[in-house]
C-alpha cells in the first residue's frame, strides 16, 4: 500500500506519525499540524497492518471527531471490514458502559441527562443554595473521583457540608432513575475499570494504540482513565499545546501534559515549530500577546506563510457601529467571491451575540449561531425527549414528571408533588406504582378522577412500547394520534414555531430509524444528548461562536468582538488572567488569512449601558501602542509572600514592568529591596 499521505508532512510530523511503539507527546504551537499528524498517524498505523479495531483515537467535540475521521478515512482503504474508533472521551464512555453497566449492579438502558437536567433535579433538593454552585461542585466532585462520603468528610465550612449532602442526595437519585450525568460518562468506566482487574486487562489489550488530541485540556480524571487504558502497553500518544489549555475553570490542568514524560517511561517527545496556518503578521501578534504569560514552556513557533494583510482594529461608539463595520466588510468579501463559510466572528462572552444576531438579520447575512439556544434546549423538543425517555425507562421519574400534564390533561401539581413523595417513601418508581395500583388504591393517593386520567395515560405509554418494538415507523404515527402532542400546540402564540421545531425533531428521528436500522429510540436518545456546541454548523453560513467552541478550528476571515477591558479578558470571580490570555491566543490563531478585532466605547450589557476601556490584549499584542498601562503578568501581586535565597522571606509590596521581567518591591522584615521577580519564589 502507498503512503503518500506521509509526503504532505514535514520531517518532524513524519517522525512522529510514523512512530509506533511506546509513549508520544507531540507539543507543539496552534496551526503547527499536530491533528493533521494524529489523522496521519492513524492511516499509517493501519497502512502498516496493525488492526483497525485496536487503535482508539479520543478527543473533546464531536466536530473534531468527525473532521479527524473525514482527514483519516481519505487516506486510508474504505473497505476495511473494521473502523477505527475515533470518538470524543464521552462518546467512549457511552459505549463503555452500554456494554459494562451491570458491573455496578445497574441496566443499561441508563438515561444521559443534560446540564439542563441536572440543574432542575439539584434545585428540586435544595431551593436554598445557589444551583449553579451546586452543579459546578459536584461536577467538581466527580472529576476528582471525590464519593459523597469522602466529600462529607472533607467539607469544612456549612456551605460545603451543604454541597456534600446535595451530592449524596442526587446521586442516589441518579441511581435510583437510572440515569447518568455527563461527569459520569467518564466516572463510572473509570470505576468499573478500576474495581475489575481483569475487564481493565482485557480492555487494555483490545486498544493497543491510543491517541488523544488536546490533551492539555484532560482533567484527572480522564488522565486516570488513560492510564488504566494503557495499563498492559505504554503505547499512547498525545498531542497538545500548553498555550491553548482554556479548561481551567472546569479542572482541566496542565500537569497532565507538562508531567507526562515523566509520567509515561521512555516518552518520545516531538515538537512541531512551523505554522502553516497563519500569515507571518497575524501569528506574529498572537506571539506577542501570549508571551506576557509567565506559567508557560515557551515553545518556538515560525512562520511559514507570507506577511498578509495587517490585522484591522475596529474601534467605535458603540455595539451597533460595530456590527455595521463588520457587515459591511462580510458583504464585500461575499461580493468577491469569498464562501460565508470561510467566516467567523469570535466572542468571549455569549451574550455578544444578540447585537450581532440583530445586525446580521437586518444585513440580509445568513448566520449560524454555535453553541447558543440549541435546538434540542427548546421546550417543545425536550418534552418530546421526556417521552421517548419515559417510553424507554418506566423508572424514569423525571422526566413522567414533565410530560405527565403535556399536552394538558388536569393533572396538576399538587397530584405530581402527591406522587412524588409516594414514590420517594416506597422506592418504587411513579410509573410502577401507577401500573401496579388498581383504580382504587390509587384513587386513595390522588383521587378519583384523577386516578383514572393517569391509568389511562400508562397504558397509552404501554401500548406504544409494544408498537414500538414491532415496528419503529408504526410507533412514529402512532405516537402523534395517541397523545395529539403537535396539535397541542394549534392557535397558541409562537405555536406554528415550536410546531417547525416538533415536525424537524419528527423527521429527525425518521431519519434516524431509516439510515440506522439496527439501533433504537435508545441510541437515538443518547446521541441527541451527546450532541455537543459544535454541532450545529451550517455550510454556506458566517459562524458566531465562543473562543471556547472555536478550539481546534480555523477560518480564512476571522472578526473577533468585544475587546475590552472585563470583557475579554473577562474579570469575575475566579478570572484567571493567563486563563484568559490563552484564550486570547487561541482566538488569534483561528486566523488564517485575515484578521480583525474590534473594541467599542460603550455596550449594552445586562440591561444597562457601560462605558468600556480596550482591552490590555490590544497592546500585549503590539495591535495598539501602549496606550492603556497595565502591568505584564507577573504572576505577583501585592500582598504575597516570597522567599529570597539570601534575604529570605518578604511580602511584595509593588510590581513594576522592567522590560520583560517585573521588579518587585519587596518588604524583608523592615527593610526594602528591588528584586527581578525571577530570583523569588512565592510561598
Ligand atoms: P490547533 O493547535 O489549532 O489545533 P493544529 O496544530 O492541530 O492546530 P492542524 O489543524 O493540524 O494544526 O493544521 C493547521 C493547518 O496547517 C491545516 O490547514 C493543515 O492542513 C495545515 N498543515 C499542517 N501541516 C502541514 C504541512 N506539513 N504542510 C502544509 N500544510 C500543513
Ligand atoms: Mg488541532
Amino acid at each position: 500500500m502507498s503512503e503518500n499521505f506521509l509526503l504532505s508532512l514535514n520531517d518532524s510530523q513524519q517522525d512522529a506519525a510514523t512512530h509506533i511503539d511506546g509513549s508520544l507527546l507531540i507539543l507543539a504551537g496552534a496551526g503547527s499540524g499536530k491533528t493533521k499528524t494524529v489523522t496521519s498517524r492513524l492511516a499509517y498505523l493501519i497502512s502498516i497492518g496493525i488492526d483497525p479495531a485496536s487503535i482508539l483515537t479520543l478527543t473533546f467535540t464531536n466536530k473534531a471527531a468527525r473532521e479527524m475521521r473525514e482527514r483519516a478515512f481519505s487516506m486510508i482503504r474504505d473497505d476495511m471490514a473494521t473502523m477505527p474508533l475515533l470518538c470524543t472521551f464521552h462518546k467512549f464512555g457511552l459505549l463503555f458502559l452500554k456494554f459494562h453497566m451491570d458491573r455496578l449492579g445497574r441496566k443499561n438502558n441508563f438515561v444521559i441527562i443534560d446540564t439542563d437536567d441536572k440543574k432542575r433535579i439539584l434545585r428540586s433538593m435544595n431551593k436554598e443554595l445557589t444551583t449553579a454552585l451546586v452543579a459546578s461542585e459536584i461536577s467538581k466532585y466527580k472529576n476528582s473521583i471525590l464519593t459523597p462520603e469522602m466529600a462529607k468528610k472533607a467539607a469544612e465550612l456549612k456551605l460545603y457540608q451543604q454541597i456534600a449532602d446535595v451530592y449524596e442526595k442526587y446521586e442516589n437519585y441518579l441511581r435510583e432513575n437510572n440515569l447518568v450525568d455527563f461527569d459520569d460518562l467518564l466516572l463510572l468506566p473509570y470505576k468499573i475499570l478500576s474495581e475489575n482487574t481483569a475487564l481493565a486487562k482485557e480492555t487494555s489489550e483490545k486498544y493497543q494504540y491510543i491517541m488523544v488530541d488536546e490533551y492539555q485540556d484532560t482533567n484527572e480524571l480522564q488522565d486516570k482513565l488513560l492510564r488504566t487504558l494503557c495499563s498492559t502497553h505504554n503505547n499512547l500518544c498525545v498531542v497538545g499545546d500548553d498555550d491553548q489549555s482554556i479548561y481551567g475553570w472546569r479542572g482541566a490542568t496542565i500537569k497532565n501534559i507538562l508531567n507526562f514524560p515523566q509520567n509515561f517511561k521512555d516518552t518520545k517527545v516531538v515538537k512541531l515549530e512551523k505554522n502553516y496556518r497563519s500569515t507571518h503578521t497575524i501569528l506574529d501578534h498572537a506571539n506577542q500577546l501570549i508571551d506576557h504569560n509567565r506559567d508557560r514552556l515557551g515553545k518556538k513557533l515560525e512562520g511559514t506563510r507570507q506577511k498578509g494583510n495587517s490585522v484591522k482594529v475596529y474601534e467605535s461608539h458603540d455595539e451597533n457601529e460595530e456590527t455595521r463595520k463588520i457587515a459591511e466588510d462580510i458583504h464585500k468579501l461575499i461580493n468577491s467571491g469569498e464562501s460565508a463559510r470561510d467566516i467567523a466572528i469570535l466572542f468571549r462572552v455569549n451574550a455578544l451575540s444578540r447585537s450581532l444576531e440583530e445586525g446580521f438579520n437586518k444585513a440580509k447575512i445568513s448566520y449560524k449561531l454555535v453553541g447558543g439556544m440549541k435546538f434540542y434546549e427548546r421546550a417543545e423538543v425536550k418534552d418530546l425527549i421526556a417521552y421517548f425517555r419515559v417510553l424507554t425507562n418506566k423508572n424514569d421519574n423525571f422526566s413522567f414528571k414533565r410530560i405527565v400534564n403535556k399536552p394538558k390533561r388536569g393533572i396538576g401539581k399538587t397530584t405530581v408533588d402527591k406522587l412524588d413523595a409516594h414514590s420517594n417513601n416506597s422506592g418504587v418508581p411513579i410509573f410502577k406504582l401507577i401500573d401496579n395500583s388498581t383504580p382504587e388504591e390509587l384513587a386513595v393517593i390522588v383521587g378519583k378522577k384523577n386516578a383514572r386520567t393517569l391509568k389511562v395515560f400508562i397504558a397509552s405509554i404501554l401500548d406504544l412500547r409494544d408498537i414500538i418494538r414491532e415496528s419503529k415507523m408504526r410507533f412514529l404515527d402512532n405516537f402523534e394520534d395517541t397523545f395529539d402532542f403537535r396539535a397541542s400546540y394549534d392557535n397558541v402564540p409562537d405555536g406554528v414555531e415550536r410546531q417547525a421545531n416538533i415536525d424537524e425533531f419528527y423527521g429527525y428521528l425518521r431519519d434516524y430509524f431509516i439510515s440506522n436500522g439496527h439501533l433504537g429510540l435508545e441510541d437515538f436518545l443518547n446521541e441527541v444528548a451527546l450532541a455537543s456546541e459544535q454541532d450545529e454548523m451550517g455550510n454556506e453560513a458566517v459562524s458566531m461562536m465562543s473562543i471556547h467552541a472555536s478550539k481546534g478550528l480555523e477560518y480564512k476571515h476571522l472578526f473577533i468582538i468585544g475587546m475590552e477591558e472585563g470583557f475579554f479578558p473577562l474579570v469575575g470571580d475566579g478570572s484567571d488572567i493567563e486563563e484568559e490570555r490563552r484564550l486570547g491566543y487561541v482566538s488569534f490563531t483561528r486566523a488564517m488569512d485575515e484578521l480583525t478585532v474590534s473594541f467599542v466605547h460603550s455596550r449594552f450589557y445586562k440591561g444597562k449601558r457601560a462605558s468600556l476601556l480596550k482591552s490590555r490584549f490590544l497592546s500585549e499584542s503590539g495591535l495598539v501602542k501602549g496606550s492603556l498601562k497595565i502591568e505584564r503578568s507577573s504572576g505577583y501581586k501585592k500582598g504575597d509572600l516570597v522567599k529570597h535565597k539570601i534575604f529570605g522571606m518578604g511580602r511584595v509590596q509593588k510590581i513594576m514592568k522592567v522590560g520583560k521581567e517585573s521588579k518587585l518591591t519587596i518588604n524583608f522584615g523592615g527593610t526594602k529591596r528591588d528584586i527581578l521577580s525571577s530570583f523569588v519564589e512565592k510561598i
